[in-house]
C-alpha cells in the first residue's frame, strides 16, 4: 500500500515499480477519472466530489475498490495508490481480505513537507495516455507537452488548479493522515523519504519490496 499526501510522488513510484515487478497497480483516483470520461453512473457522481477536491463517499469507493480486486491481474498481489484514504475505508479492506485469507503485507508512507506538496502540485502536468505526472521545474518532460514514456499528450488535472489542490491538501491532513499511526502501530508502516530525486526515492521503495 502507498499512502502519502497528493503530490508526494506515491503514484509516480507506483508506476515504475509495478512495471518492474511486473505487479498490478491500481489507483483509485485513476479508477475514477476512467468511470468520468466514460460518463458513465459513477464517474458523473464521483465527479461532484472530485472537482471539489473531496473524497469520493466511503461506500461508493470501497465498492469500486473491491470489484477491481477481486480481477485476475491481482491474484498475486497488487499495489494500492490512494487508496485507503479514510479509516472506514482501511477497516472495510481489511475485513474483505481477511474473509480471503489475506493481508495487507507493507505501507509505503512517502514523508514529504507541505511547501514541497504545494510547489509540486501547482504546475503538475499528467499524461493523458498512461498517467505519468511532469512538473516543468522539477521533472521536466525531454519534449515539451509530450510524455517521456509513451509520447502522449499532457495536461493539467482540473483538481491541480492551485485552489482545488490547497482544498486536497486539507483533505487529506483531516481525513487521511490518521492512517499514518494506524499502520505505525500495526507494525507494518515503512517510511520513505519522499524529499529525494525520483531515482533516488525509487531506490528506497524497490528496497522496501525486497527487504523483508
Ligand atoms: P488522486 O488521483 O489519488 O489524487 O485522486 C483524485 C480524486 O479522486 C480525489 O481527490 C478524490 O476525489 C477521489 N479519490 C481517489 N481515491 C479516493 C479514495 N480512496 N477515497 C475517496 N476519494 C478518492
Amino acid at each position: 500500500m502507498f499512502l502519502g499526501a497528493p503530490g508526494s510522488g506515491k503514484g509516480t513510484q507506483a508506476s515504475v515499480i509495478s512495471q518492474r515487478l511486473g505487479i498490478a497497480h491500481i489507483a483509485t483516483g485513476d479508477l475514477f477519472r476512467d468511470a468520468v470520461s466514460k460518463g458513465d453512473e459513477l464517474g458523473r457522481e464521483a465527479k461532484t466530489y472530485m472537482d471539489k477536491g473531496l473524497l469520493v463517499p466511503d461506500e461508493i469507493t470501497i465498492r469500486m475498490l473491491l470489484e477491481r480486486i477481486a480481477a485476475a491481474d491481482c491474484r498475486e498481489g497488487y499495489i494500492l495508490d490512494g487508496f485507503p484514504r479514510t479509516l472506514e475505508q482501511a477497516r472495510t479492506l481489511e475485513r474483505a481480505l481477511a474473509e480471503k485469507g489475506e493481508v495487507v503485507d507493507r505501507v509505503l508512507y512517502f514523508k514529504v513537507s507541505t511547501e514541497e506538496l504545494v510547489r509540486r502540485l501547482s504546475g503538475r502536468l499528467i499524461c493523458r495516455n498512461c498517467q505519468t505526472p511532469y512538473h516543468p521545474i522539477t521533472s521536466p518532460p525531454k519534449v515539451a507537452g509530450r510524455c517521456d514514456q509513451c509520447g502522449g499528450e499532457l495536461y493539467q488535472r482540473s483538481d491541480d488548479s492551485p485552489e482545488t489542490a490547497r482544498k486536497r491538501l486539507e483533505v487529506y491532513f483531516a481525513e487521511t493522515a490518521a492512517l499514518i499511526d494506524y499502520y505505525k502501530e500495526a507494525g507494518k508502516l515503512v517510511e520513505i523519504n519522499g524529499e529525494k530525486g525520483i531515482e533516488e526515492v525509487g531506490q528506497e521503495v524497490l528496497d522496501a519490496f525486497t527487504n523483508g
